[in-house]
C-alpha cells in the first residue's frame, strides 16, 4: 500500500505511529455530561490546532492490507456496482455551486450504489436494502437528501454525506444511525504533506472530528439497534477524482469528559487512546466521472463500506475471503473461454513460451495449476499396449515411443494386429477430471476436439497426405473388470472413459529436426510448401488451423521415397467465428494475438514466423502479448523477416511480403499460385538456380498489383506495402 504512483498521496505519511494504549484513567461519565459534551464539540478548527503537532509527528497504520483489497476484489466479482450520477470532473477548476451540487449528487449516488451492491452480494436479495443516503448539514445538523438541500439553497452548509439506517420513524436521521460519513474535500488528490501540509493537516483534523462524533453520539444511543462494533468508525475522503479511507477506532468511555475543556479532552483521547489507520489516496473516479469499480481508490472505499455494514447487520452468510476463493474457478473459466490455456513448454526446456495477459493474477495461477494437474494425464509405458474400444470392435496399440515436443505427449504406436504400421496417438485423460482442471481443456483440444474436426474433415471429403488422417478413435479400455452401468457410462476405475484418438501418420516434428539441426533451407521451402497445401485444402472447406508451431508440423520419412510433411494439431481449429485459436507469442498471426480471432491470412503468417524462427531467425524473449506485436510490427516494418527468408529463397521472401500485404485485410490468399512457385523451386535439382528474371518474377509482381488493385479500397497504406514488397523482391533477383 506504500505510495510510489503520483496518483496516490498519503494524508499521514510522516514519523512514527500511534498505538491505542490501554493505560490512562478511565472514569465513567454520566449520560448528561457526555452530551453536554458533545453539544460543546462543534469546531473542527479547534480540535485540529490541538491535533496539529500530533499529527506532525505522527504516522499512521493502513485500515487495509493489499491482499485483503485483493481478496475482497476477487469476492467482488459477481457483484454489481451502478453509479448512475456522474461525477463532475470540473471540481477543482471552478468552485461554482452547480458543480459543488453535481458533486454532492454524485457522492450520494455514489454511497447508493456501493452499499447496495454490496448488500445483495454479501447479505443476499432478500428484502428492501436497508440504509439511506444523506447529506449533513452543518450549522442544524440535520440530515436532507442532497436533492432537497441544493433545492432550498442549502448547499454552502452541507459539510459530509452519511450512509445511514433507514429508519422510517426518524425520517430526519440521527447521529447514532450513521453506517459511514463521506467528506467532499476538492483538491485532496493534488495535496501532500510536502505540498500543501497544512490542508492535509485540516483534512484529517476534520475527519477525526466527524468520526468522534459518531463515537459519542453511539456511546449516547437509546436506539435499539445493537452495533457489533461500536468502537470503530470510517470517513471517507474523496474529491472529485480521488479519495481515501480514514478509520478511528477507540473506547470513548475513556476519555475525559471535562466540559470546560472540550478540545483538550477529546485531543487528549485520540492520542492516547485512539487507533487511526489512513489510507492512500487513490482515483476513484475517471475523467468521465464513472467510478473505477475495480481499482484500488473504489475498493478502499468499498471495504470500509463493507465493514461498516458488518458492525450494523453482522458478519455475511458468507466472508469475502470464501466467496474470494471461487475466484479461482471463475479465473479458470474465464481463461478457457478465452484460450489462455496454453501454455508450452518443450520437451528440454530449450525455450519456454508464456502467456501473460495484462493482467498478472492470470500468470499466477497459471503456473501453480499447471505443475499438479499434469499428474492426472494419463501418462503410457513405452512397451505397453494400451487398448481401445468403440461401440462395435476393440483394437490395441503397442507404445513405441513417448513424443513429447508439445505440452502434452504424443505417442508412436504401432497396431497389435497390423505389425510394421506405425501411427499417433494421443490420450485424453478421464471424464472425470474434466471439469477439474484447466489443463483438462488443453487434453480435450488435444484428443476430443481433435477428434471432431478430424472426423469433420473425413465426412467433408477433405483429402491430402499433408492432413492427418483419423485412424480410430475410442475409450480407454482400463485394467480390471469395468463395471460401467451401460454402454456410455463410467464405471468407478480412474481411467474409465478415457477417450483416445489415433491418427496417420506418425513422424518426427520440425521441432525435434530443428534441435538436431536437420531442418535445411531446402526442408523449410518443402515444409513450406506442404503446409500451404494443407492449409489450402483445409480452408477450401472452411477449416482453420489456428496453432501452427514447429510442434503441430511434422516430417514423414518412413515408408516412402519422397518424405513429406504433415500438418498435425487441428484441435484448436477455428471452424466459426465463435471459435478462438490458440494463442502463442511466438508463433501466433498478428490479428489473433490482437482480436483474438483469425483473419484469412493468419495461418499462413504463422507458418512464416514458424519458417523464421526454424531456419535460425532471432526471436527476442517475448513475454507479454504487447511485446510480441511490438516484434512482429517492427520486425516486418524492417524487413527483417523478409531478408532472413530472402536468405533461403526468393520466392520465400516474396512469400512473406504478401502475406504480410494481406495480414489483417479480408482479402483470401491465392494458394494455388505460391505452391506452383514453390513446387518449381522443389523439384528442381538446385534450387534457387531456375528462378528466372523475366517470368516468374513478373508473375508475383502481377499477382501483387491484382492483389493491390482489391486493396486500394483498403487503404493506401497497405498499397504502399505492397509497393514496397514488389519492388524489395524484384531488387533481390537483380
Ligand atoms: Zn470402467
Amino acid at each position: 500500500m506504500e505510495g510510489g504512483s503520483p496518483d496516490r498521496v498519503s494524508l499521514g505519511s510522516r514519523a512514527k505511529r500511534s498505538s491505542a494504549s490501554s493505560g490512562g484513567r478511565s472514569r465513567a461519565a454520566s449520560s448528561s455530561v457526555r452530551k453536554e459534551f458533545v453539544r460543546k464539540f462543534v469546531d473542527c478548527e479547534i480540535l485540529t490546532a490541538n491535533l496539529e503537532d500530533w499529527l506532525c509527528n505522527t504516522d499512521f497504520d493502513v485500515p487495509f492490507t493489499l491482499k485483503e483489497l485483493q481478496d475482497f476484489d476477487y469476492a467482488l466479482e459477481a457483484a454489481s456496482f451502478q453509479q448512475l450520477i456522474r461525477m463532475p470532473n470540473a471540481l477543482h477548476a471552478s468552485t461554482s455551486e452547480a458543480v459543488e451540487a453535481a458533486a454532492y449528487l454524485a457522492i450520494e449516488d455514489f454511497l447508493h450504489a456501493s452499499s447496495k451492491g454490496l448488500w445483495e452480494r454479501f447479505w443476499g436479495q432478500d428484502g428492501p436494502m436497508p440504509f439511506s443516503v444523506a447529506c449533513l448539514h452543518s450549522s442544524s445538523s440535520k440530515f436532507y437528501p442532497a436533492e432537497k438541500a441544493i433545492a432550498s439553497g442549502k448547499l454552502g452548509g452541507l459539510c459530509a454525506t452519511a450512509l445511514m439506517l433507514k429508519n422510517s420513524q426518524q425520517s430526519r436521521g440521527k447521529w447514532d444511525q450513521i453506517l459511514l460519513l463521506s467528506l467532499l474535500k476538492p483538491n485532496l488528490g493534488s495535496l501532500s504533506m510536502e505540498g500543501d501540509r497544512r490542508s492535509a493537516l485540516s483534512i484529517l483534523g476534520e475527519a477525526l472530528f466527524f468520526a468522534l462524533h459518531v463515537l459519542l453520539w453511539r456511546s449516547l444511543s437509546r436506539s435499539t439497534t445493537v452495533l457489533h462494533d461500536p468502537t470503530c468508525v470510517f470517513v471517507l475522503l474523496v474529491d472529485s477524482q480521488y479519495g481515501g479511507v480514514l478509520k478511528l477506532e477507540g473506547d470513548v468511555y475513556r476519555l475525559n469528559y471535562d466540559k470546560n475543556n472540550v478540545y483538550e479532552s477529546a485531543a487528549e483521547w485520540i492520542k492516547t487512546h485512539s487507533k487511526i489507520s489512513v489510507s492512500p489516496v487513490d482515483r476513484i473516479w475517471n475523467k468521465l466521472g464513472n467510478a473505477n469499480w475495480g481499482d484500488i481508490g473504489a475498493l478502499q472505499v468499498l471495504l470500509a463500506t463493507f465493514h461498516c455494514m458488518v458492525q450494523f447487520y453482522g458478519m455475511p452468510k458468507h466472508s469475502f475471503e470464501e466467496l474470494a476463493t471461487d475466484h479461482h474457478s471463475r479465473l479458470q473459466n474465464r481463461r478457457t473461454e478465452r484460450q489462455l490455456v496454453d501454455t508450452r513448454m518443450n520437451g528440454n526446456g530449450m525455450f519456454r513460451f508464456q502467456q501473460r495477459s495484462v493482467s498478472p493474477e492470470i500468470v499466477e495461477v497459471e503456473e501453480e495449476s499447471g505443475k499438479v494437474e499434469s499428474e492426472e494425464a494419463l501418462r503410457l509405458e513405452v512397451g505397453s499396449v494400451l487398448w481401445l474400444e468403440d461401440s462395435d470392435w476393440q483394437k490395441g496399440y503397442q507404445i513405441n515411443e513417448v513424443l513429447s515436443d508439445g505440452e502434452l505427449p504424443i505417442y508412436n504406436v504401432t497396431p497389435v494386429e497390423e505389425r510394421g504400421r506405425e501411427f499417433f496417438l494421443y490420450a485424453g485423460s478421464s471424464p472425470r477430471h474434466l471439469e477439474l482442471a484447466h489443463e483438462d481443456m488443453n487434453i480435450w483440444y488435444h484428443v476430443q476436439r481433435q477428434t471432431k474436426i478430424l472426423n469433420l474433415m473425413k465426412q467433408r471429403g477433405l483429402s491430402s497426405r499433408h492432413l492427418p488422417q483419423l485412424v480410430a478413435s475410442g475409450r480407454l479400455i482400463h485394467s480390471g473388470t469395468c463395471e460401467k452401468p451401460s454402454s456410455s457410462g463410467n464405471c468407478s476405475h480412474p481411467r474409465c472413459g478415457t477417450p483416445i484418438l489415433v491418427t496417420a501418420p506418425s513422424g518426427i516434428s520440425v521441432m525435434n529436426m530443428v534441435r538436431n539441426s536437420i531442418f535445411t533451407p531446402d526442408e523449410a521451402l518443402r515444409c513450406c510448401h506442404d503446409c500451404l497445401s494443407a492449409l489450402s485444402i483445409a480452408s477450401a472447406a472452411g477449416i482453420r488451423h489456428g496453432n501452427i508451431t514447429p510442434e503441430n508440423v511434422i516430417h514423414v520419412s518412413s515408408g516412402t521415397r519422397r518424405p513429406y510433411y504433415v500438418l498435425i494439431g487441428w484441435g484448436h481449429a477455428v471452424l466459426e467465428d465463435r471459435d478462438r485459436p490458440s494463442m502463442n507469442l511466438m508463433f501466433s498471426s498478428s490479428y489473433a494475438l490482437l482480436e483474438g480471432k483469425l483473419c484469412s491470412a493468419s495461418d499462413a503468417e504463422s507458418l512464416i514466423y514458424l519458417l523464421y524462427f526454424c531456419s535460425g531467425g532471432a526471436f527476442p524473449e517475448l513475454d507479454s502479448v504487447e511485446g510480441a506485436l511490438h516484434w512482429r510490427e517492427s520486425s516486418w516494418s524492417g524487413r527483417l523477416i523478409q531478408q532472413m527468408l530472402g536468405d533461403i529463397s526468393a520466392v520465400l521472401k516474396a512469400f512473406a511480403d504478401y502475406v504480410d500485404s494481406l495480414c489483417g485485410t479480408p482479402y483470401t490468399i491465392d494458394y494455388e499460385i505460391w505452391l506452383r512457385r514453390l513446387k518449381k523451386i522443389i523439384t528442381s535439382d538446385e534450387y534457387g538456380k531456375e528462378i528466372d528474371e523475366s517470368g516468374p518474377q513478373s508473375h508475383i509482381i502481377e499477382q501483387l498489383l491484382k492483389v493491390s488493385l482489391h486493396v486500394l479500397s483498403y487503404g493506401l497504406d497497405i498499397f504502399q506495402k505492397l509497393r514496397l514488397a514488389a519492388y524489395g523482391s524484384n531488387y533481390r533477383i537483380a
